[in-house]
């Protein structure tokens, strides 16, 4: 492709995003695509001769387009909405153009030392003490996985030469409530320790970790001569965004010597907010956090920053220098080469969209766009406390309301005897699950669900910059038309 092909198809390009853009709601939220429609639509092999970017471009439209769920429609609520802003958008395509490699300072000063910027503009305004040092990673598992790498790298003897295996060495143990992300299942089970070396503590009724139980389940470990290796403090868990008391679990972990990783993946943002700063309380104390700018901060997948006030435990774990990639001012060092920070090699310049969104929102335009969300999960939320037919499962410290449809109105499942308690609950299930189905079908908007104490539970997250109180008035009356439709048919 010469220049000119370049200039005229980009520029054909960027006004398709532009007009994607102001209006996504063109398409629907959800995909209506049927598993392998795309495969089937596609050659099975690539095409032996070029071919022009115009018909790449209309295959493009024609097959991939149906396919895709728009995450950066307004409709969107499911998970942890997301959006993908225009400069976050443009500072993604000039990492492509760039192509830069940032895994030594040489090869890149600009994408070293813009990662080391703005991961410090970030900290300030999550109001993280200067102590913490930043890298970026894809996702929020990767960091976690690197948080857990440093500690066992801390408290493991020699484990990097010599490993786990065929080694006289106690039992280890991490510890993350019952509603800790699943990152931390995985992450245990890729250094080594084994899945049954997760203790999920339990939670109270706000979903918030249970110091005490965390406490006990220490000392019985150590009683029984395992040793405690981390624990996970969520700030924000997946299905309710509960915070776990972060200043008594880092008494504990100050007190026993254990490594604290906070997981503050979505909500860690929010802490921008002057009303929020308390979630963060106590974290001054933690090893490492994690926060990804790629859920609640407008900036395209995938950025998560990872944050670590013993970076030198990551180096140590990760840091391995082979001739060819030495340099002189890396043995001087004078330099932070970010390959030493982790297990990647090849580095993309995320920094550059993150500094992007942060220039052109600039703190208070991102503060308005959180507390914005905020205020409108809680409006959601009144509408559900006020209807008698809808119960809200959760409190809503954030943007995101977990609910369920009891259509009898009673409100009070759980106060029934079992087994009529069991039967009334599979029945809600069911019907809550139909629920979720039929509006998701809507095209106008996807929710999607999760369990609480043992409970089907819609959750309704909002996060995308042009998400406006009349998507999500649209969201309540879809809810509330389609229930009445379900319950008419049975
Ligand atoms: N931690 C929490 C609290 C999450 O909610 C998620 C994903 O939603 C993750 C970690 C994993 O995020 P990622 O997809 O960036 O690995």
């Amino acid at each position: 492709m010469d220049a000119a092909a370049f200039r005229k198809h980009g520029h054909e390009l960027v006004d398709w995003i532009a007009d994607y853009l102001e209006e996504p709601e063109r398409y629907p939220v959800l995909s209506r695509n049927s598993p392998g429609d795309i495969v089937r639509a596609l050659p099975a092999s690539a095409p032996e001769d070029p071919e022009s970017f115009g018909a790449i471009f209309a295959d493009f439209e024609r097959v991939l387009v149906p396919g895709l769920t728009h995450w950066n429609h307004p409709g969107f609520f499911a998970y942890f909405a997301a959006t993908a802003s225009g400069p976050g958008i443009l500072g993604e395509l000039l990492t492509a153009a760039l192509n830069q490699q940032a895994m030594l300072w040489r090869t890149s000063p600009a994408a070293t030392e813009l990662e080391q910027v703005a991961l410090g503009w970030l900290r300030q305004l999550m109001g993280l003490p200067a102590t913490f040092e930043g890298v970026i990673y894809d996702t929020a598992s990767i960091s976690t996985f690197h948080a857990l790498a440093a500690a066992r790298e801390a408290r493991v003897p020699a484990v990097r030469a010599l490993g786990l295996c065929g080694r006289d060495l106690p039992r280890y143990r991490v510890y993350c409530s019952a509603q800790a992300h699943s990152s931390i299942d995985k992450a245990v089970i890729a250094i080594g320790l084994g899945h049954r070396s997760l203790t999920r503590v339990p939670v109270d009724e706000a979903f918030r970790m249970q110091t005490e139980a965390l406490a006990a389940a220490i000392a019985a470990d150590r009683a029984a001569g395992v040793v405690p290796l981390a624990v996970i403090a969520a700030v924000g868990t997946t299905s309710t965004t509960s915070v776990d008391p972060l200043r008594a679990i880092a008494d504990i972990c100050r007190r026993e010597h254990i490594w604290l990783h906070v997981d503050a993946a979505y909500a860690g943002a929010a802490a921008m907010l002057p009303t929020h700063r308390h979630i963060l309380d106590g974290v001054e104390s933690a090893d490492s956090l994690v926060v990804n700018p790629h859920k609640w901060l407008f900036t395209p997948v995938d950025v998560s920053a990872f944050y670590c006030r013993r970076m030198d435990d990551v180096r140590a774990a990760f840091a391995l220098t082979p001739e060819y990639l030495k340099t002189s001012e890396g043995d001087a060092g004078a330099v932070r080469n970010l390959m030493d920070t982790g297990i990647q090699l090849g580095r993309r310049f995320r920094a550059l969209k993150l500094w992007m969104v942060m220039r052109s929102f600039g703190a208070s335009g991102l503060r308005e766009h959180l507390a914005r969300h905020i205020e409108l999960a809680q409006r959601f939320a009144s509408w559900v406390d006020a209807d008698p037919r809808f119960t809200r499962m959760a409190p809503t410290p954030f943007s995101v309301v977990c609910f369920r449809w009891e259509p009898d109105g009673t409100g009070a499942a759980a106060t029934l005897a079992p087994p009529a308690a069991d039967a009334r609950e599979v029945a809600l299930d069911a019907l809550n699950g139909r629920l979720l189905d039929a509006v998701n079908q809507s095209g106008e908007i996807f929710i999607s669900h999760t369990k609480l104490n043992g409970r089907y539970v819609l959750r309704l997250a909002i996060g995308h910059a042009r998400t406006t109180i009349d998507h999500v008035s649209r969201a309540w009356q879809l809810l509330q038309d389609h229930a009445a439709r379900i319950q008419e048919s049975v």
